[in-house]
């Protein structure tokens, strides 16, 4: 097993003060904590994101969009899970009614696509998977693991006024109006193993430290481990609150018996003909 590398994000809407198993320097606003893929896993990446304001609303494009818009990277479906949240926190997803293009655009412009957006109250254990095309937006007071296909490309409808670049046209191009559907979301109890998510571009489990036997889980293939809230070895070698690893095919994963879980995030066989390579400019 190897741990992965760590990289602390300075967000505008981060947090001065995030649990203390991430050792940020005082006096950053941290708003993301990345684990860098291994070579094993590089087209997955799994965030931690921590909110006190609340993020662009934006959308991204799937795999052939982005080709076809001429993008360098990949396209990005996400799903999120979170893990903490202050009272009264929501994310935005999806549209309250179908809406049409010329009605996006208008109220991106105008600010008023927070109020056609759907917002759903949060709490940990909530699990919300992100097509590609859908429209959102994460609320502040919020803390969430994100997994994601590893790419840059994020379209920005609407900023609240900040003053970063929007990508209007394109994501026009990109973002479906409608609502999210309620298959694509789910509330765990912490005591509870669940696969959250399996394909196509990865598969996301979650175990329950108060659900393990006392055995280990044998791992069948490459595997990030991201363990929220207890320890986990992995052949005897221990990953701590805020680390994530990866195991390898045949390694022996031992969950604590406590209160939290462990993700565990593998691949699924990739689309091979979708993924994007560079057009010539
Ligand atoms: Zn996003």
């Amino acid at each position: 097993m190897r741990l992965l590398g760590k990289k602390i994000v300075e967000k505008p809407w981060g947090k001065n003060v995030l649990p203390p198993q991430f050792d940020v320097p005082a006096g950053k606003r941290v708003g993301e904590v990345w684990f860098e893929p291994p070579p094993e896993l590089p087209d997955i990446l799994v965030k931690y994101i921590f909110t006190s304001e609340k993020l662009s609303v934006q959308v991204h494009p799937s795999d052939e969009q982005a080709k076809a818009l001429g993008e360098s990277d990949r396209g990005k479906e996400e799903c999120w899970l979170v893990i903490d949240a202050e009272p009264g926190a929501t994310l935005g997803i999806g549209f309250k009614e179908a809406v049409d293009s010329g009605t996006i655009r208008r109220a991106a412009l105008d600010g008023t696509i927070e109020d056609l957006m759907q917002w759903f109250p949060v709490k940990p254990g909530d699990f919300f998977y992100i097509p590609a095309g859908t429209v959102h937006a994460i609320g502040a007071g919020v803390s969430l693991v994100e997994i994601q296909q590893n790419s840059d490309i994020t379209y920005r409808l609407y900023d609240y006024g900040r003053p970063r670049e929007l990508h209007l046209e394109r994501g026009l191009q990109v973002a479906k109006g409608v609502a999210h559907r309620s298959n694509l979301r789910q509330s765990i109890e912490t005591s509870e193993s669940v696969q959250l998510t399996d394909g196509p571009f990865f598969s996301v489990a979650v175990v329950a430290g108060q659900a393990v036997d006392d055995g280990p889980l044998h791992l069948d293939r490459s595997t990030l481990v991201i363990p929220v809230g207890l320890d986990v070895t992995i052949d005897d070698c221990r990953v701590g609150q805020g680390q994530g690893a990866l195991a390898g095919k045949g390694e022996e994963l031992r969950i604590a018996k406590a209160a939290g879980a462990c993700l565990l995030v593998q691949h699924v066989a990739p689309p091979v003909s979708s993924v994007v390579s560079a057009p010539p400019r």
